[in-house]
């Protein structure tokens, strides 16, 4: 029946990092021993202090529908967060709520492609941004980084790939999937191309900005000159152990947080009301009530790192923000391992499921098809334990 479907779902691709976690869930229900290192999930539970405000809200009768774009209560208490954190100012009317940071950019991309616009991806950039490009029936302009560099692009190549299509340009610090962090330097030397053309729109996904192991995050929209070009996307999913609450906020320009509100309002209308209650608790809290996972994250990252090097054809940068490794696996193109012939990602990824019985996502799903994605929000055990099936498979 698929061509009773529109040419716009049948174009669309499944979102890999959700198929190769539902793919882990139904080898696992089958009774294989998968340890899943698919899903970009914090593995802690969302703190006692943010689950007592949801309980308070229940009691405390919040059931009806919600403001399309937030309670105020909240997009003031997302103010003070931008405030206090970043360094940013920005009024109730700039800020719109949706139901996870994943809603927010879709409808910052919605609002803002005509067909045939072009959206640069700084390579690798996370699944769904492509997706909702393609969705916006904009066309996606890959650039492409390599782990010599970090994973980042250079004010050059930015420069290069600019034409007069551009709409959009999508930065993502820290980054999912390598982990790579822009210093304000680089930003700046980014800035400094991007000032030039005013109708060009920066998104600065800045999901992961508590989870970073040294410096502090830098958002885009502090420069000045970048203020009115630049929509900040953040959410509570991984620094408060909230994935399934499902909320996230734009900052953005006045009359794109009205257009998001528009959006929003015809599509799903106001996110979740206890939810929404339960994020002012955790915006309003410093950012020390969180400080403990973050010592966590580091340390299995330092752990993970130590342990994938030791593997033959393993080649890594080292991420210093999100809970990801994004190891380089070309090496292994054209080997033969288990019997089974490597010939790109997916089936360097596949050959780690069916042979050591731990997922992955490929990356090509990321625009990277030398690399794999492997995140380490699991338990320091279960991390041992992944990378002693792989090595025993590849050494
Ligand atoms: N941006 C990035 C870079 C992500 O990794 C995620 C993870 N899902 C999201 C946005 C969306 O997060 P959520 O919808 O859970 O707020
Ligand atoms: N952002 C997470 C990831 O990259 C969650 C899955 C998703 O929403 O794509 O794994």
């Amino acid at each position: 029946m698929k061509n009773h479907l529109s040419d716009r779902i049948n174009r669309l691709p499944i979102s890999q990092t959700l198929a190769m976690a539902t793919k882990a869930r139904e080898l696992k229900s089958l009774g294989r021993d998968i340890i899943s290192l698919s899903l970009g999930e914090p593995d802690f539970n969302t703190p006692d202090f943010i689950k007592e405000a949801a309980i308070k809200a229940i009691n405390d009768n919040y059931n009806s529908y919600t403001p399309v774009n937030g309670y105020l209560e909240l997009r003031k208490a997302v103010c003070r967060k931008l405030k206090r954190d970043n360094e940013l100012t920005y009024n109730t009317n700039q800020i719109v709520v949706s139901t996870g940071a994943k809603q927010a950019l879709a409808n910052v991309v919605m609002v803002l492609l005509n067909p045939g616009d072009e959206a640069l991806l700084p390579t690798p950039f996370w699944v769904s941004y492509e997706a909702m490009v393609n969705l916006a029936e904009g066309i996606s302009v890959p650039i492409p980084t390599s782990i010599e560099n970090d994973f980042k692009i250079t004010p050059q190549q930015l420069e290069e790939a600019i034409t007069p299509k551009t709409k959009l340009i999508f930065f993502n610090s820290p980054n999912n999937p390598s982990g790579s962090v822009y210093s304000k330097e680089e930003y700046r030397a980014l800035a400094n191309v991007l000032v030039k053309y005013p109708n060009i729109y920066v998104i600065s996904d800045e999901i992961y900005e508590h989870i970073l192991f040294k410096g502090t995050n830098f958002s885009f929209a502090r420069f000045k000159d970048m203020y009115k070009q630049t929509i900040t996307v953040n959410g509570v999913s991984k620094s408060f152990a909230m994935t399934g609450w499902r909320i996230g906020y734009i900052a953005a320009p006045e009359f794109i947080a009205k257009a998001c509100n528009k959006m929003q309002g015809q599509i799903t209308s106001g996110a979740n009301c206890i939810a929404q209650m339960a994020t002012i608790a955790a915006l309003d809290a410093p950012v020390s009530k969180i400080k403990l996972r973050i010592d966590e994250f580091k340390i299995r990252r330092n752990l993970v790192l130590d342990l994938l090097s030791k593997i033959n054809g393993f080649n890594l940068n080292v991420p210093e923000g999100a809970f990801y490794v994004f190891p380089d696996i070309s090496y292994y193109f054209g080997k033969t391992i288990a019997g089974n012939t490597i010939n790109n990602a997916s089936d360097f990824s596949m050959l780690l499921l069916e042979k050591a019985n731990v997922a992955t996502v490929t990356g090509d799903a990321f625009g990277q098809p030398n690399c794999i994605r492997l995140s380490y929000a699991t338990s320091q055990e279960l991390l041992q334990e992944a990378i002693k099936r792989i090595t025993n498979l590849l050494n």
